[in-house]
């Protein structure tokens, strides 16, 4: 008979568990027959003891499991069903053009998306700054929106991989986050449950990435690569740049403004688009819409400049709620905060670094983000017109233009910000979006 300690015990001790072992295990957390003890104890040996690549497919694949799996065959796409996921960033608002971008060349993204975590930034959290916006649709309207429009950006229904739910609280609580199969068996069961063909990971590095190093998010993509395509979802990652803020702006409102101009090709952030068109167009290569990268990143560029993907945004804003005229009147409906005010370094020069990680918690500070789970967001504040590395800051160019509802909250994000954006005299070399792209074939 299997008991839960002896699948801890095994764990403990440094052996292989078996895939009946991790069934009964992930069952249980699912049943409730698993206690909080238990589960805080086996995610303490796992962190310790690590886990096989085979045993983090079948850790991945029970906690997909758990819940219900979407189906999409049934509504007869004549195109992939395919998403994109980033481990976290600040001013990563990638998604939001994303989405349609793919959709508008043929793809159906059917995007569960989530809350802010920490310093980072969350989909849902932009989403939820569009008046009117559905987050929340019931699945036939969510499923209607992805065949009509080709892509739905909502959050996470609670029959998605509950024992994750379960699972990352206990994490969450034991410092038992930081161990690459848990984080991977995490991210992928909900990804796995959204019933996909194709997965493109986006694992950023850097002073605001989640991992604390580079060779620990190179880690993670080898891990979610291994892992997702031996649970049956063909997936590729990029390991990319988050030693600065990705976009212009970092906020909810914010950012959303900064979407809806680069779609509509008004305020196109080079380092956004770059990012933006890799993830891309590794999609469409994966899915078989593109022969080659040269050839997606084509249609990518034609979707954009014609205004297909500006348009497939506008329905699917429409198509859950929100305004039908966002796109040209965005300003209307998105708040606004009462100062809106510049940042200069406290001494000029050239930007050399940014505390990335400093800069989201500034904007949670300021409540642009979440402290507990529980608190309200403020989605007018934050950051937009942002330096970048290698831009020499000045009397003339601010660090940021800062989006806040009283002086003190100024004082306390001017403070921040003049710690967190380091300047010196001389020239910076430009470093790489894309570090590099890890496929199958990288880690077999
Ligand atoms: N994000 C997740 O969804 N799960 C983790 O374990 C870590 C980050």
């Amino acid at each position: 008979m299997l008991l839960p300690q002896e699948v801890i015990r095994a764990k403990r001790d440094g052996k292989i568990l078996t895939e009946q072992e991790i069934n009964f295990f992930i069952k249980g957390i699912t049943s409730n027959t698993v206690t909080e003890g238990q589960i805080a104890a086996f995610a303490m040996a796992v962190y310790f003891q690590d886990m096989t690549m085979d045993e983090r497919v079948l850790l991945a694949s029970a906690m997909r499991d758990s819940g219900s799996v979407l189906d999409w065959n049934s509504l007869d796409l004549n195109g992939p069903v395919l998403d994109k996921h980033s481990t976290g960033g600040v001013g990563d608002v990638v998604s939001l053009m994303l989405g349609p971008m793919v959709a508008a060349c043929g793809g159906y993204v059917p995007m569960i998306s989530g809350r802010g975590l920490g310093h980072t930034g969350g989909t849902l959290d932009k989403f939820d700054a569009i008046s009117g916006y559905q987050t929340t649709p019931d699945n036939a309207l969510f499923r209607q929106v992805v065949k009509e429009v080709g892509v739905a950006i909502i959050g996470q229904t609670g029959d998605l991989a509950p024992a994750d739910k379960r699972f990352y609280a206990t994490r969450d609580i034991t410092a038992t986050v930081e161990s690459i199969p848990l984080i991977t068996a995490s991210i992928l069961s909900k990804k796995l449950a959204a019933g996909l063909d194709f997965l493109v990971m986006d694992v950023k590095a850097g002073s605001g990435a989640f991992m604390p190093t580079y060779e620990q998010s190179e880690a993670l993509a080898k891990s979610i690569v291994y892992v997702a395509n031996g649970a049956g979802c063909k997936t590729t990652a990029l390991l990319t740049n988050m030693n600065q803020v990705l976009a212009s702006s970092a906020g909810n409102a914010v950012e959303v403004r900064e979407a809806v101009q680069y779609l509509t090709c008004k305020n196109v952030n080079p380092r956004l688009h770059d990012v933006t068109m890799e993830l891309c167009s590794e999609m469409l290569v994966l899915g078989g819409l593109a022969s080659d990268i040269p050839d997606a990143r084509k249609q990518l560029q034609a979707v954009l400049d014609n205004g297909k993907a500006a348009e497939v945004f506008a329905k699917m804003v429409t198509a859950l709620g929100g305004p039908a005229d966002f796109v040209e009147n965005y300003d209307q409906y998105l708040a606004k905060a009462d100062i809106i005010r510049p940042v200069y370094a406290s001494q000029s020069g050239i930007v050399h670094s940014m505390d990335t990680r400093a800069i989201g918690m500034s904007v949670v500070a300021m409540g642009g983000g979440r402290r507990r789970a529980s608190d309200a967001i403020d989605f007018a504040v934050g950051f937009n017109d942002f330096i970048a590395v290698g831009e020499e800051a000045s009397s003339e160019r601010p660090l940021a233009m800062v989006h806040v509802r009283s002086e003190a909250q100024f004082k306390e994000a001017e403070s921040a910000l003049q710690q967190a954006i380091i300047c010196g005299t001389s020239q910076v070399d430009d470093a790489p979006q894309v570090y590099r792209r890890i496929r199958l074939d990288d880690v077999k």
